[in-house]
């Protein structure tokens, strides 16, 4: 499919069949008509998790060559796919081409990473204590250990990633590949883009002759539908990328469930960002103006975008500050995801606008669906007392904490709360203080970088995303690279199994 153009059907996909509904929603994109959208239901819900369930007794028992094959048969009709992907994604988020076209080479990248991680049997961690028949004063049996599939999972994607964490994104491609089948939770913000991306799967599924209800998705813009996915009780666990409020509201329902299961929440965060003395000295404005862009970048809307900088208070403070400030000013509107989240924004900016003991740098205003940057400053005290200061305002809105000194850096590093990420900006001069912070730093955070800035994240096998409460809700997991696989699966210890009886990939331990 060369085509530019696709036209979705507004339905879900459960078990390998486009299922309409009379109640819908009118989806809204950014450019061109909007079109109904089924609503799912708990009925939906349900026959997609039971066909889900029986789809594991295959799926969950095919080779790891058999999936790594479906895994790139999904990449290929992606790109198969791909300029209709980037068209409807584009208008329906409003994100540039360019950026949806990255996106699509990042999600079938991962889709073709996990097919060769899982060719090599080394994400199992199999283990074998031989047997000791005469051992003294007991004999040790014999003990074989690896790792299983944990069964059909649910899936919550972002708005901000409507490819590489939404329908066929990283948690989807980890479950698959681990042998667990997938319950999507469509994003009501990209429906069109989810089901494109759903019809290249279901394709997948029917050239790789894979069970029907290995996947599905299912649109809504309604909790209760979304609620009852989570406590569903064939589903074993849930991937979710999204908002804090959200995450922690589907978190609790995990925990009520007369069953608990384990909820992969990746949240938001404010990514501190401290600039060390030697570097502020060094380059403070340049530091300033390379943080005014990273802020900025796709409105702002990024999980790791370094919305707090802390730098000393003086003249070298200042000149990163001054910095930061015309070249915000400077920038012009760019549209948000969703008339919700332009909305979220400016009452995030307002409220730091009311807050004691801030002051406000630069205060724009835009209308409608586009964002403008903002930039706030305050002081360690105050911001260590004001807990509000560390919430997330998803988009392109800056926080300057001064502080008095070193010692005073870390102490207002000992005071942030869980972090995706923080940022390190220093030079040569600076290996002391980076290492006072360090300890508290890796306390904080998934992942710690030195100089440049936290947007990008690489899908490699040591990335980290994911870190502390609030930004993940199990800090033990990350949402992006290779590790991201252990979600899914569960170790089973078996002891004097026979070889003729054991799970294949155990069997030749
Ligand atoms: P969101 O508003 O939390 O929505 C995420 C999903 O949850 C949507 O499908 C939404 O559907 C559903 N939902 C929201 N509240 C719910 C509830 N109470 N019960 C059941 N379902 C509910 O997040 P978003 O606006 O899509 O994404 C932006 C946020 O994601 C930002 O905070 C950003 O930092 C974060 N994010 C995190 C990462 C990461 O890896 N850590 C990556 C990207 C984005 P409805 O809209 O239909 O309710």
């Amino acid at each position: 499919m060369a085509d530019t153009t696709f036209t979705p059907t507004g339905k879900h996909l459960i078990a390998g069949e486009w299922v309409g509904g009379s109640d819908t929603f009118r989806s809204a994109p950014l450019t061109g008509e909007g079109f109904d959208v089924a609503r799912g239901t708990a009925a939906d819900v349900d026959r997609a998790v039971q066909a889900a369930e029986d789809a594991f007794w295959t799926y969950g028992y095919t080779s790891r060559e058999t999936r790594a094959k479906f895994l790139e048969a999904i990449a290929d009709e992606i790109e198969a796919r791909g300029e209709a992907i980037t068209a409807i994604g584009t208008a329906e988020s409003g994100l540039p081409e360019a950026r949806l076209q990255g996106e699509r080479g990042r999600t079938t990248g991962q889709l073709r990473m996990f097919a060769n991680h899982i060719r090599s049997e080394d994400y199992l961690d199999i283990r074998h204590d031989e047997a000791l028949p005469d051992r003294a004063p007991l004999p040790r049996p014999d003990l074989k250990m690896v790792q299983r599939p944990i069964g059909p999972v649910a899936v919550f994607g972002a708005s901000n990633f409507p490819l590489a964490f939404s329908t066929a994104g990283g948690d989807t491609a980890a479950a698959l590949a681990a042998g667990c089948p997938v319950v999507v939770k469509g994003h009501p913000a990209h429906p069109g883009t989810g089901e494109i991306v759903a019809d290249a799967i279901l394709a997948a599924i029917k050239s790789c002759d894979m069970p029907a209800g290995t996947f599905s998705l299912i649109q809504g813009d309604q909790r209760e539908y979304a609620q009852a996915l989570v406590q569903h009780p064939l589903i074993n666990a849930v991937g979710f990328t999204g908002s804090l409020g959200a995450g922690r509201a589907l978190f609790d329902l995990c925990a009520q469930r007369p069953v608990p299961i384990p909820f992969f929440g990746e949240l938001g965060s404010v990514n501190p960002m401290f600039i060390l003395p030697a570097a502020a000295k060094a380059r403070g404005a340049a530091i300033g103006e390379g943080w005014a862009g990273s802020l900025t970048m796709g409105a702002g809307q990024f999980c790791t975008n370094p919305g707090i900088a802390v730098v000393e208070k003086g003249a070298e403070g200042d000149a990163f500050v001054a910095a930061a400030k015309t070249a915000l000013e400077a920038a012009g509107p760019q549209p948000m995801l969703t008339d919700g989240i332009a909305d979220a924004y400016r009452s995030g900016r307002d409220k730091f606008a009311a807050r004691n003991a801030v002051s406000t740098l630069v205060k724009t205003d835009a209308e409608g669906r586009q964002a403008t940057p903002n930039l706030f400053e305050t002081d360690a005290s105050n911001y260590l007392q004001d807990h509000a200061l560390g919430e997330e305002v998803f988009g392109p809105l800056g926080l300057v904490v001064r502080v008095s000194g070193v010692d005073e850096m870390a102490e207002l590093a000992k005071g942030f709360e869980g972090q995706l990420t923080t940022t390190l900006q220093m030079d040569d001069g600076d290996a002391d203080v980076a290492s006072k912070l360090l300890p508290i730093l890796e306390r904080k955070a998934g992942r710690i970088l030195a100089n440049g800035f936290p947007t990008g994240v690489e899908v490699a096998d040591s990335m980290v995303h994911g870190g502390p409460y609030p930004a993940s809700t199990n800090f033990g997991a990350t949402s992006v690279g290779s590790l991201s696989i252990r979600r899914f699966l569960r170790p089973v210890c078996y002891q004097n199994l026979p070889d003729a009886v054991l799970p294949q990939d155990l069997a030749k331990a």
